[in-house]
């Protein structure tokens, strides 16, 4: 039986707030543990809920961002459960009437293509604590810093059908969530995590069948692996006759698997009602209105304008717009070199790849886009070779800053003079009267190749710094003039 793999994504964000959702409580990540709590986040009887207004802002930022619907009148709600790290015994949430409503999330995929994305609903809620394993040998601490946290979730339609799609999405949300301000994004720090929701269905069957919940993944290759392992794990199920039982299951990295962590609860054993502390969130239209008016460029519109008016590819495009610091450093090299294309290259060329090994991002890399740009304009103005440029490239990304300055240091002028080239020509021509003979009597094709001795033996002669462009132009034309 052909079956086709069907997924729901499940995306929670931390947003970048300074406060907690509901205390005054600090958000730093990484803080020693219980350190960053307050009577409300550990649940101290008398304790009352005071809304922070910037995770309400930030929720509508996200909304408006998607094209979303903006429930005008949103409510928090308790979602009821038992856990050792959630002290009240209930979450607040947002239940019946989440803050953003159905919205589509355009998506650029990697053929150029955009695959549009529904979005069911985002809605704030505020993060648990955390079990620690590993502090107290045989005992499980509870780090409560992570408690109140403002966590904004953001639930699509069942919409993917491939890994890749899943992938593509998450890259997309990351990009504009970090874009907009709203969240690091981080996924190692767990400021972004993602459950997939799959199930299996025989290709072209209309209905969905029972899914499983892979929850908080932590990388997008870890989540690749786990949409294919559980998915064969399912057809397995499905093809020797047996069901798919609706549950929550842990992808475990080391042992390339995924297991049971718990059935999966329904709806109802949530007991959601509406929490009696908090009174609705109310936006009117002038609210929307200024949010609206303060928005970014977004990396769809972004990606777009690199193609059509900086004649990007679709590629250079995609990768560019990934961040929003790729972009800025991007536009701010362009502004000053005015070369697009060339900009674009050494960013996801040299730069991207100079990145990639040592694993920093572009913000803590010494290149700045000055460097870059006087580095391109070096390369524009026939002062450096290509190869030459890759020997400035290295000093720039070991620390050094003034272009003009490394160039002169490393003797790296090319001769663009043509003065200066023609003298070398001419000398060679008058040496080698035997292999200018052969030349001449030579036909196109293999002229082609004898012309390769004259280049070599001119680059030796200037030291390597000859333009190449001017040499052969020089050559071809003193070399048919017998
Ligand atoms: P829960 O609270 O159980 O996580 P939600 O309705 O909030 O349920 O979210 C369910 C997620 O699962 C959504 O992203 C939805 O698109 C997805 N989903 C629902 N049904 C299926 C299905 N049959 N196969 C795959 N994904 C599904
Ligand atoms: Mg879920």
């Amino acid at each position: 039986m052909q079956w086709e793999k069907v997924m729901g994504l499940e995306v929670h964000l931390q947003l970048a707030t300074q406060s907690k959702i509901f205390s005054s409580s600090a958000t730093t990540f990484g803080a020693a543990a219980n350190s960053q709590t307050n009577p409300l986040d550990v649940a101290l009887p008398g304790t009352l809920p005071v809304l922070n207004h910037s995770a309400v802002t930030q929720a509508i930022v996200f909304g408006l961002g998607i094209g979303a619907d903006i429930g005008r009148v949103s409510r928090f709600d308790r979602k009821n459960y038992f856990y050792p790290d959630l002290p009240k015994g209930y979450q607040i949430s947002q239940f019946f009437q989440p803050i953003v409503k159905e919205g589509i999330f355009d998506v650029p995929m990697e053929d150029g293509s955009l695959f549009p994305v529904r979005i069911l609903r985002a809605h704030l809620e505020e993060d648990a604590g955390k079990s620690v394993h590993d502090a107290i040998p045989g005992h499980t601490g509870i780090d409560l810093n992570r408690a109140g946290t403002p966590l904004l979730e953001v639930v699509t339609e069942p919409d993917f059908r491939t890994a890749t799609q899943v992938v593509a999405y998450l890259k997309a949300l990351h990009a504009l969530v970090t874009y907009l301000g709203i969240s690091d994004g981080n996924m190692s720090e767990g400021s972004m995590r993602c459950d997939v929701n799959l199930s299996l269905r025989p290709k072209g069957e209309s209905e969905y069948g029972t899914r499983t919940e892979l929850k908080n993944i932590n990388s997008f290759r870890f989540i690749e692996r786990a949409i294919q392992i559980e998915a064969d794990r399912q057809q397995d199920l499905l093809d020797s006759g047996d069901t798919v039982t609706q549950e929550t299951r842990l992808f475990d990295p080391d042992k390339d698997e995924t297991r049971a962590m718990r059935s999966k609860e329904v709806a109802n054993d949530y007991r959601y009602f509406p929490d009696p502390d908090l009174l609705p969130i109310v936006i009117d239209d002038d609210t929307i209105d200024q949010i609206r008016a303060s928005l970014p460029e977004l990396p769809t519109a972004k990606r777009a304008r690199y193609i059509s008016d900086l004649g990007l590819g679709d590629y250079d495009a995609n990768l560019l717009t990934q961040d929003r610091a790729t972009a800025e450093f991007f536009e701010a090299t362009c502004t000053i070199c005015n070369n697009p294309k060339a900009a674009a290259n050494w960013i996801v060329g040299e730069l991207s790849a100079a990145l990639n090994r040592v694993g920093n991002t572009i913000n803590d890399c010494a290149i700045r886009p000055d460097g870059l740009a006087a580095l391109i304009t070096r390369i524009d103005d026939g002062t450096l070779s290509s190869k030459m440029a890759k020997t400035v490239f290295d000093a720039l990304w070991a620390g050094e800053s003034d272009v003009d300055r490394i160039i002169l240091d490393k003797g790296l002028k090319q001769v663009s003079d043509a003065g200066a080239l023609e003298a070398i020509v001419d000398e060679l021509i008058a040496a080698n009267s035997a292999q200018v003979d052969q030349y001449r009597a030579a036909d196109a094709s293999k002229q082609k190749k004898l012309i390769g001795f004259f280049v070599g033996q001119a680059m030796k002669a200037s030291k390597g710094q000859a333009n190449p462009q001017l040499l052969n132009q020089l050559l071809k034309e003193k070399l048919s003039a017998s």
